[in-house]
């Protein structure tokens, strides 16, 4: 339970984290995953940049009809933030189920997409919201849609010397409502299955319907069958069963010591239906 000796630098701007990170270095943000797989060698990097004093990577601006994160923001500055409850409600909800007050105080939302661990909180929401990821380098930026940014199980498309610099996520249009529904794996809080719903009305009609998906897979993903199903229809009952029986089609579902594959397959038909139908009580 000793890492690997490493070399260990803090610094307070984002153009000096660059350049370290340029020489082969592994930026450092909450440390609640990093340290721990640190402590048990599953990594071993032999430089550390800890971004804890680059303060331009923590904020959250309203800027037209987006909303931009930076990546040190934290969990808990995620579910508090005014901003995000008004105008990015599905985001604050997500951040609030993740794991305990210690791991949002500390746990950023860089550090959780880039960490990619296919039972975290924040995909569904970021698939279901298309959320865009600004990846800077000391040589170049840009800009990765969610669909893109999660390759695989604690893989992404992050590349050597770049970091997540900022999430951007719509600001909701009057009228879009959404839902996130969870099952917690007790002992660490992250899903067995997580679905996240954005869904709006118009004329009696569900006009437009995103649903992510995190825990069932390797990699998060956006539940476009059920998402076709749901649109044009008037949201009954059965027309939220036949959706949510889609909510895995085409994906292979994980099988561990938590969930077998077909129980996690049956709790996604279960809570993507629950989901979906609390969103819909909500969109007027
Ligand atoms: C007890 C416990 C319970 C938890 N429960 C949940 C849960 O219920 N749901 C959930 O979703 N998560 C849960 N987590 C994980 C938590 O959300 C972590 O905060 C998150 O996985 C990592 O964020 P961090 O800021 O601590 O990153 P770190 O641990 O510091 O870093 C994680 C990885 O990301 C890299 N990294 C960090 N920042 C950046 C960046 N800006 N750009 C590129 N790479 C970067 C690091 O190099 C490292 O590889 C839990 C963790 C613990 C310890």
């Amino acid at each position: 339970m000793i890492p690997q000796k490493f070399e260990y630098a803090a610094p307070d701007s984002l153009k000096s984290a660059l350049q370290l990170l340029d020489s082969g270095a592994k930026p450092l943000a909450g440390g609640m995953s990093l340290i721990p797989m640190m402590k048990l060698r599953l990594a071993t990097p032999e430089q550390l940049v800890d971004l804890a004093k680059v303060t331009e990577l923590s904020y959250i601006r309203e800027s037209g009809n987006s909303v931009h994160i930076g990546a040190m923001t934290t969990h808990y500055e995620v579910e508090t933030s005014p901003v995000l409850i008004r105008k990015c409600p599905l985001l604050a909800q997500t951040a609030a189920e993740i794991g305990d007050l210690q791991v949002r105080n500390r746990g950023t939302v860089g550090g959780s997409v880039a960490h990619a661990d296919p039972s975290a909180d924040y995909p569904a929401a970021l698939q279901a919201l298309e959320a865009k990821f600004v990846l800077v380098s000391a040589h170049r930026e840009r800009t990765v849609s969610a669909g893109d940014f999660f390759v695989d199980a604690f893989t992404t498309a992050v590349e050597p010397g770049e970091i997540v610099r900022e999430m951007i996520v719509p600001a909701e249009e009057a009228g879009t409502a959404t839902f996130y529904e969870k099952v917690v794996q007790p002992a660490s809080g992250f899903a067995i299955v997580g679905i996240a719903v954005r869904v709006r009305r118009s004329s009696g009609k569900i006009s437009f319907a995103r649903i992510g998906v995190t825990g069932l897979s390797n990699r998060s993903y956006r539940a476009t069958a059920a998402e076709n199903a749901l649109t044009g229809k008037s949201g009954s009952a059965d027309e939220v069963q036949q959706a949510a029986a889609l909510v895995f089609q085409g994906i292979d579902a994980n099988s561990d010591l938590h969930a077998s594959a077909d129980y996690r397959r049956h709790l996604a038909i279960v809570h993507a239906a629950r989901a979906i139908t609390m969103a819909l009580s909500r969109a007027v």
